[in-house]
Parts: structure tokens; C-alpha cells; sequence
């Protein structure tokens, strides 16, 4: 098979690329502008095997069709995105334009090269702010009413997805829609399991990425926003998963696809953690107690959200390896240690 990666040197398409090289023999080709990803990223999946890497914007769609066409693509994993959401806010186009234009773009290329199978990158964003949250977590089936530009770029990616695919028989895709990803590679190479990629993107706003980076030092405090939700201690809950669960799910994907009709799945672990609790846990594994102070809520923060995976568990046979939060929180501060 030949695979072409989008964002394969950001945070998650790294991941999945690594276990591409490490366990399959495909061909692979990396597409990536590099706005966020980096040739560091690079130079690390490099030593694991060889693989192609093409710097490119998606917008750039005449090039984009004649990689599909000389490099003889059948599949494409598609992570390349914008992904803050306050800036989606702040500046939509960019989120419409690089999001659901550029995918529009590629789902296009892909059918006129006979791609087919299309895996995409979705987001929980696409269920907004839930007025309940259901017992089991939230399923498939569940509203999907975006609050923010982000999460209804996306779902439009959704929707082309699923039109193109009720027109062309030959083209399946897999939606998955990531709960909250952390954690860094866990490398099987060292002894101690040191991550040899991680997120690298600059401004963090991810909680897990921000508790790391104070236990490392490189920022004196921060504040857990709003504690007066209605949840087990007032602070905020999510579903963590760790990167390389996640990136499992993709290559099981493709497997699935082969007898299996198109489908969207969540993929969390369908359990809840606070703020509070997350915080604890990183000062724990780090043995640092950094400052935390209490800030307002931010603005379009849900209570709780937390995933339904039984559909992933049950038609793809996913088994999550690494459901431990010290082990995100850990591997989440090695990467950023190096
Ligand atoms: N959060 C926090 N302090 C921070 C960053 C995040 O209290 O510095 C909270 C945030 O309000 C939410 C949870 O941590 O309740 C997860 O936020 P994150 O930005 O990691 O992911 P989101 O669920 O917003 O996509």
C-alpha cells in the first residue's frame, strides 16, 4: 500500500507515522507545510525507517493531485489542520479555508485518483457544549451542534466525507472523533522510554501540555479555570487519551476498511478526569509542587465531556495499551524535559 500522511510532522500524524514505519512495510509519503510541525519531528521518524517527505500546502490542489497520481496513493490519512480555537473565533476563514476548503480539495483529488480509503482527523468539538451528559458518555448518535468555528469546520469535513462517499461506491472513509489527546511517544527503544517526538507546537493551551511544562520549569504557575462547575469537585472533566492509542486506532482503521463499510467512532477511554485531578497527578509522577492558582471559567468550556467507545471497542476491536494517567502525564514530561 501506498500511504500518504497529511500533518505527518504535527503532534498526532507524527505518531501515526511512527508506528507506520515501525509496523508496517507500506510506502509512505508525508505532506506538511511545517507551520507547526518540524523538520526535528522529521529527523526522528527518519531513523526508524525511510519514508518520503513533500513540504506543501494543502491549498497548493494541482500539486496536491499529482503527488496522489505519481506516488499511486490508495490511502489517505488526513490530520493536517488549524487547530485553536480561539482563534477559529477570532479568524474563521482561516479555520474554513485551511479546514473544510483544503479537505474539500483533497476528498476531490482523492476520488479523481481512485484513493480509497480516506481516514480524517474530527474532533469532539463537533458536539459543543452538551446540555446533559449521558451516563455512558457521549456516542456517535449524540447532537452535534459546534460552538466555535473549529468544531464546525470539521464537521463540514464530516458531512463532504459522507456525501462523496454515498456518490462514489469505491471511496470509504473513517471519521474518528478525538476526546482530549496527550501524552508523548512511548519508546520501546530506551530502556526508561524516553519519547523521541511530542507535541511541539508553541503556546500551548492544552491542560496536560501546561501542567508539564511548569513541572519542568519553563512556566512559573498556572490556573485551573473555574471551579464551581457541577462535577465531582467543581473543576472541569475530560477524557484523556494517550497519542499512541489514538494513532493505534488509524492503522487499525485502514485493516477495517478493507471489509467494513464507513463509519464515525469516538475514540476516548470513556472515563473522566478533573482538572484537579490531572494537576495532582502531574505534580505527583513529577515529584514538583508548582504554583496553582484559580482563574474564571474559560468561555465555552462544558462541564464534562466524556467519551462512549463502546462502538470503537466493539466493531473495531481497538484495545487501548496505555490508560493510565501517570503514564500520559509522564511520558507528557519527558518529551517536554527534552
Ligand atoms: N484548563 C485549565 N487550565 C489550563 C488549561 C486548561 O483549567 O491552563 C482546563 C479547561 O478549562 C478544561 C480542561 O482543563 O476544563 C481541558 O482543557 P484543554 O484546553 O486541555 O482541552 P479542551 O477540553 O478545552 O479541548
Amino acid at each position: 500500500m501506498n500511504i500518504l500522511v497529511t500533518g505527518g510532522a504535527g503532534y498526532i500524524g507524527s505518531h501515526v507515522v511512527k508506528q507506520l514505519l515501525e509496523t508496517t512495510s507500506y510506502t509512505i509519503v508525508v505532506l506538511d507545510n511545517l507551520s507547526t510541525g518540524s523538520h526535528q519531528t522529521l529527523d526522528s521518524l527518519g531513523k526508524v525507517r525511510d519514508f518520503k517527505f513533500i513540504e506543501l500546502d494543502l491549498k497548493e490542489f494541482d500539486s496536491v493531485n499529482m503527488i496522489l497520481k505519481e506516488n499511486n496513493i490508495d490511502t489517505i490519512l488526513h490530520f493536517a489542520a488549524s487547530i485553536v480555537v480561539p482563534e477559529s473565533v477570532e479568524n474563521p476563514l482561516k479555520y474554513y479555508l485551511n479546514n473544510t476548503v483544503n479537505t474539500t480539495n483533497l476528498i476531490n483529488c482523492a476520488v479523481e485518483n481512485k484513493v480509497n480509503k480516506f481516514i480524517f482527523s474530527s474532533t469532539a468539538a463537533v458536539y459543543g457544549e452538551p446540555t446533559y451528559l449521558p451516563l455512558n458518555g457521549v456516542d456517535e448518535e449524540f447532537l452535534t451542534k459546534p460552538i466555535n468555528p473549529y468544531g464546525m469546520s470539521k464537521l463540514m469535513s464530516e458531512k463532504v466525507l459522507e456525501d462523496t462517499a454515498k456518490a462514489c461506491s469505491d471511496f470509504k472513509y473513517i471519521i474518528f472523533r478525538y476526546f482530549n489527546v496527550a501524552g508523548a511517544d512511548v519508546n520501546y527503544e530506551d530502556e526508561q522510554l524516553k519519547p523521541r517526538i511530542g507535541q511541539s507546537f508553541p503556546n500551548a493551551t492544552h491542560l496536560i501540555k501546561i501542567a508539564s511544562e511548569c513541572a519542568c520549569g519553563k512556566r512559573e504557575k498556572m490556573a485551573i479555570f473555574g471551579n464551581d462547575f457541577n462535577t465531582k469537585d467543581g473543576t472541569g472533566v475530560r477524557d484523556y487519551i494517550h497519542v499512541d492509542d489514538l494513532a493505534n486506532a488509524h492503522i487499525k482503521a485502514m485493516e477495517y476498511l478493507e471489509n467494513n463499510s464507513s463509519d464515525v467512532f469516538n475514540i476516548g477511554y470513556g472515563q473522566g478526569y478533573s482538572v484537579k485531578e490531572v494537576i495532582e497527578t502531574m505534580q505527583t509522577v513529577t515529584s514538583v509542587k508548582f504554583t496553582v492558582n484559580s482563574a474564571p471559567r474559560r468561555a465555552g468550556d462544558p462541564a464534562a465531556l466524556i467519551s462512549d467507545n463502546t462502538k470503537i471497542k466493539t466493531k473495531m476491536n481497538w484495545k487501548p495499551k496505555y490508560n493510565n494517567l501517570e503514564l500520559i502525564c509522564k511520558s507528557s514530561f519527558e518529551w517536554e524535559k527534552r
